[in-house]
C-alpha cells in the first residue's frame, strides 16, 4: 500500500494512529534513538526519543544516487580548498572585513600557514546537504543547500531510523512500496578515526551526547581511548611541547575532534587561544581550520562562479559538471556592480531567495520581508559583504506525522533535506581514503523556514526510494 493511502486510513482512525505512534516511540527508544531533554541537557537521568517521522519520505532513486555519487568529488574539493591559502584569502577577503568571526578563524589559518604545517595527516568528515527543487515540469532536481565541515551531526541515529521504519512496515501490516536503505555510516565513520588517543571537544549544552557515545563505543571497541574536554579545559591544562605535541591533563592528544567551535558564542578569549594552540599542534584536527573555512557560505558562493571549479579540477570536466549540477543560484553581495545587482534582485522578489550570514547550526538565515529589512540597512556599506544570497529551493511538500515530544500529533506538509556523509584521509600528498559513508534525511514542516534536530523543529527520517 502506498504511504498516502496509509495516511488517509490513519487520519480517519485515531485509535489505530495512537497505537502505531506509541509503538513507534517504544521501538525508537529500544533501538537507541535517544536524546537528552532540553530541560536537562546535561543529565542522562531523563531522556526521551529522538524526534522522528512516522513514515519514511519518498525520494527519487536517481536523485539519491546522484547525491551519493558526487560525494567523493566534494570530499576532494573541500580538501583542495583547505590547502589553498591564495584561494581562501581571495574568496574570503570581503567577508573577513565585515564578519569578525570569520576574520578570527582566518587569523588562525594565516598564523598556521606562516608557521608552516606540522601534521601531514588530514582527516575530513563532511555532510553535504540537499533539497529537491520542484522544477517547472514537476521534475525535481537535486540542489545543494550547503556543505558542513565541522561538528557534523547525525551519527548514532542514522542507521536507527530505517530500523524503526522497517519495523513499522513489517510488524504492523503497514506495507509501503519502495526500498528503505541500509545505512552503514556509524561504523565507517569511526574507522576513519582509528589512529590513536582522541580528544572530543564539546560544548556546554550536551543534548546530543548519547550520539557521541556511539562513536566513543566504536573507538573503545578498537582500544582507542577517548577523552572529553571543553575549550576551557584545554586552555587551562593544555600545552605544546618542543615538538608541538599536544598534551591535555598529561595525556598526549593525537586527534582533536571538534563538536564545538562553529559559532561565535562557543569562544571566549581563552577559547580562541586554545583553538590556536590546537591548530598549531601536531595533533590531527577534525577539521583543521582551513577545512572549516572551506565550509563557509562565502566559499560556496565563490565556487559557483564561472571557471572556479575548473581551477580545482583542471582536466576533469565530468567532475566539474557533476558538482556544478547540484548548485543552486548563489549571488555575491560584495561592493560593486555585481553586488548592487544582487541587492536589487533580492529586494524585488525576497520570497525567491535566502539571505545567509557566515554562520552554522541553523536558525541564522533570513527570509521573506526580513531580507528587505536587513538589506535596506546594510546595502550601502561593507556590512553587506558578511552575507551571500541564494535561490530559495522549493521542494514539493509530502504529508507525514512528525513525532516530537511536547508537540501535538498532527499530519503536516513536510519538506525534507538529504545529507550525505563523506570521509577522507590524506597523508601528505597521498589520499588514503575517500568515501561516501552514509546519509541522513531530516524533515520539517513546510511552514517553518528552518529548524534544528535537538530543538524538535525538524525530525530524522529515512528515504523511501522510488
Ligand atoms: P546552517 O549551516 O545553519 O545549517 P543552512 O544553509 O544549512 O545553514 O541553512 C539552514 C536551513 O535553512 C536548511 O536546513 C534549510 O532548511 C534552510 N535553507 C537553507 N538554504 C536554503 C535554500 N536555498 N532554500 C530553501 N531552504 C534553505
Ligand atoms: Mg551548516
Ligand atoms: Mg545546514
Amino acid at each position: 500500500m502506498a504511504t498516502e493511502a496509509i495516511l488517509q486510513r490513519l487520519i480517519t482512525n485515531p485509535e489505530r494512529l495512537k497505537d502505531l505512534v506509541d509503538k513507534a516511540k517504544d521501538v525508537a527508544l529500544q533501538s537507541g534513538m535517544v536524546i537528552r531533554t532540553k530541560e536537562k541537557p546535561n543529565s542522562s537521568e531523563v531522556v526521551t526519543y529522538y524526534p522522528f517521522s512516522l513514515f519514511p519520505t519518498p525520494v527519487p532513486k536517481a536523485a539519491f544516487l546522484q547525491a551519493l555519487a558526487v560525494q567523493t568529488h566534494f570530499n576532494t574539493l573541500v580538501d583542495k580548498i583547505s590547502q589553498d591559502p591564495d584561494f581562501l584569502e581571495e574568496a574570503l577577503a570581503s567577508t573577513i572585513q565585515a564578519d569578525d568571526f570569520t576574520a578570527k578563524l582566518f587569523d588562525i589559518y594565516r598564523h598556521v600557514q606562516q608557521e608552516g604545517r606540522t601534521q601531514p595527516i588530514v582527516v575530513g568528515l563532511l555532510r553535504s546537504d540537499y533539497m529537491l527543487d520542484q522544477g517547472e515540469c514537476r521534475t525535481s532536481s537535486l540542489k545543494q543547500i550547503e556543505i558542513n565541515t565541522i561538528s557534523v551531526a547525525g551519527f548514532g541515529v542514522i542507521d536507527r531510523v530505517p530500523e524503526v521504519h522497517r519495523y513499522l512496515r513489517t510488524c504492523n501490516s503497514v506495507f509501503i512500496i519502495g526500498l528503505t536503505l541500509f545505512n552503514q555510516g556509524n561504523c565507517v565513520l569511526s574507522k576513519s578515526f582509528c589512529r590513536a588517543v582522541i580528544l572530543f571537544l564539546f560544548e556546554d549544552v550536551q543534548t546530543s551526547i548519547i550520539n557521541h557515545r556511539c562513536m566513543e563505543k566504536e573507538l573503545c571497541n578498537r582500544n582507542i581511548p577517548v577523552i572529553r574536554r571543553k575549550f576551557e579545559d584545554v586552555s587551562r591544562r593544555g600545552s605544546l611541547d618542543d615538538d608541538k605535541k599536544l598534551f591535555v591533563d598529561g595525556l598526549e592528544v593525537a586527534v582533536v575532534y571538534y563538536r564545538t567551535g562553529y559559532m561565535p558564542n562557543h569562544y571566549t578569549e581563552q577559547a580562541w587561544d586554545a583553538r590556536l594552540m590546537m591548530e598549531r599542534s601536531l595533533a590531527v584536527k577534525l577539521p583543521d581550520i582551513g577545512t572549516q573555512l572551506a565550509g563557509t557560505k562565502k566559499v560556496q558562493q565563490v565556487l559557483s562562479k564561472p571557471g572556479v571549479l575548473e581551477k580545482f579540477f583542471p582536466d576533469q570536466p565530468r567532475v566539474v559538471e557533476r558538482i556544478r549540477a547540484t548548485f543552486a543560484g548563489l549571488y555575491t553581495l560584495d561592493m560593486g556592480l555585481e553586488g548592487d545587482k544582487t541587492v536589487e534582485m533580492a529586494l524585488a522578489a525576497p520570497d525567491q531567495f535566502v539571505l545567509k550570514p557566515q554562520r552554522e547550526g541553523g536558525g541564522n538565515n533570513i527570509y521573506g520581508s526580513d531580507i528587505c529589512q536587513v538589506l535596506q540597512q546594510v546595502k550601502e556599506s561593507t556590512e553587506r559583504t558578511a552575507y551571500i544570497l541564494m535561490d530559495k529551493i522549493q521542494p514539493t511538500p509530502v504529508q507525514n506525522y512528525m513525532l516530537r515530544r511536547d508537540f501535538p500529533l498532527q499530519i503536516s506538509n513536510c519538506d525534507s533535506e538529504l545529507g550525505v556523509f563523506g570521509v577522507y584521509v590524506r597523508q601528505g600528498k597521498d589520499t588514503v581514503m575517500n568515501e561516501c559513508v552514509g546519509h541522513l534525511l531530516r524533515t520539517k514542516s513546510s511552514e517553518v523556514s528552518e529548524g534544528g534536530l535537538t530543538t524538535g523543529i525538524c525530525v530524522v527520517d529515512s528515504p523511501l526510494l522510488l
